[in-house]
């Protein structure tokens, strides 16, 4: 059966169902889906520098951290100063990507959106600027495109329909998500996808049907990571996403997706302490060290206990490539795109 995925690069659903649930796969899976990662990119893993622009967001999903309703969560924006200034610092320790990522905080208007794309790409003409700032309409993504831009990431989170609406509030559809995504491709972004892995509610007919939206939009970035409970969200007392699937379902993604960026997420790292090192031997390759100035890492936290939030970031590159290393891998200065 794994012979026919690395080659056709897909599985009948009640294949993809028997991988998912059985552990007889799992050693050979991991195998594989680092073979071919060295095929395609070798021993290189690229770094893309996290700047998290702003904890304000106007939508309530009930899994986030930095959800509006969330009135314990101490807020911050970042000024346009201080977003160039962790770009520049970044440059310095040889980012060639930076990855703006905040809520969909209505201050952060196109114009300025816009302002700060250019005034990276100005700065930095031989960096790649990445955005993840959720749903937009398709005139605003044009917009950050027309100024720049080359990447976005938008997780679709779950791609089946009852699913997401026990994890979002009515305001929000899968219908919408979906458009933003396919409005993304056409308008040339390089785009980025991805879902929690053990979120509330989730079977594992509804991974498959992930794996089935993905293989429709063919993005080029791919991030997954487990489910991890925060105290202050309605799903609070929920348990946290499982490793090893999260592990096998990068796997899964890199034989049926050979060429995508995929990172060894912070989340993985937070749920065990060497889980970017072993994402990293089951198929990923991509790592993203947090740039965002000290003082407010503490801030952003998505899901509770979140890790690295106390280094400076030169700090932060330096233990992520020591831990690159010691898994067989090398950190590289490079733009990163993608290998098609
Ligand atoms: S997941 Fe994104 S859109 Fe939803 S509340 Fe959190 S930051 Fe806002």
């Amino acid at each position: 059966m794994l012979d026919r995925l690395e080659k056709e690069r897909t599985l009948t659903d009640g294949e993809f169902l028997e991988i998912l649930t059985t552990t007889e796969y799992d050693g050979e899976l991991g195998e594989r889906a680092d073979a071919v990662r060295r095929k395609v990119y070798g021993d290189r893993v690229f770094i893309r520098g996290l700047v998290e622009i702003t904890n304000y967001c106007r939508n309530n999903c009930y899994y986030c951290g930095i959800r509006r309703g969330n009135r314990l969560c101490t807020r911050y924006r970042l000024t346009e100063e201080q977003i160039f200034s962790c770009c520049d610092e970044g440059y310095g320790l040889g980012f060639r990507t930076f990855v703006l990522q905040g809520g969909e905080d209505p201050r952060f208007t196109d114009d300025r959106i816009c302002a700060i794309v250019s005034g990276i790409k100005d700065r930095h003409p031989d960096c790649a600027v990445t955005l993840s700032l959720g749903e937009k309409s398709r005139e605003s993504y044009g917009m950050y495109r027309q100024a720049g831009a080359d990447r976005y990431l938008l997780r679709h989170e779950t791609a089946d329909e009852e699913h997401y609406r026990k994890l979002h509030p009515a305001q929000l559809s899968l219908e919408n998500r979906k458009r933003c995504l396919f409005d993304l491709k056409e308008l040339g972004y390089q785009v980025g996808s991805g879902f929690m892995v053990g979120s509330p509610y989730q079977t594992s007919e509804c991974l498959v049907e992930d794996l089935r939206f993905l293989q429709k939009l063919d993005p080029d970035m791919i991030g997954i990571g487990p489910f991890i409970h925060h105290s202050q969200t309605p799903f609070a007392d929920r348990p946290d996403g499982s490793f090893e699937l999260t592990l096998k379902l990068i796997s899964v993604l890199r034989l049926m997706f050979p060429h995508a960026l995929i990172p060894a997420t912070t989340a993985l790292g937070t749920i065990n302490p060497r889980g970017r090192e072993m994402g990293l031997q089951r198929g990923a390759n991509v790592v993203m060290p947090n740039l965002s100035p000290t003082g407010v890492r503490e801030l952003y936290q998505l899901y509770d206990n979140k890790i690295c939030t106390g280094e400076e970031s030169a700090q932060c590159l330096e233990c992520l490539r020591n831990r690159v290393a010691a898994a067989g891998y090398r950190i590289v200065q490079d733009i990163g795109n993608v290998k098609r």
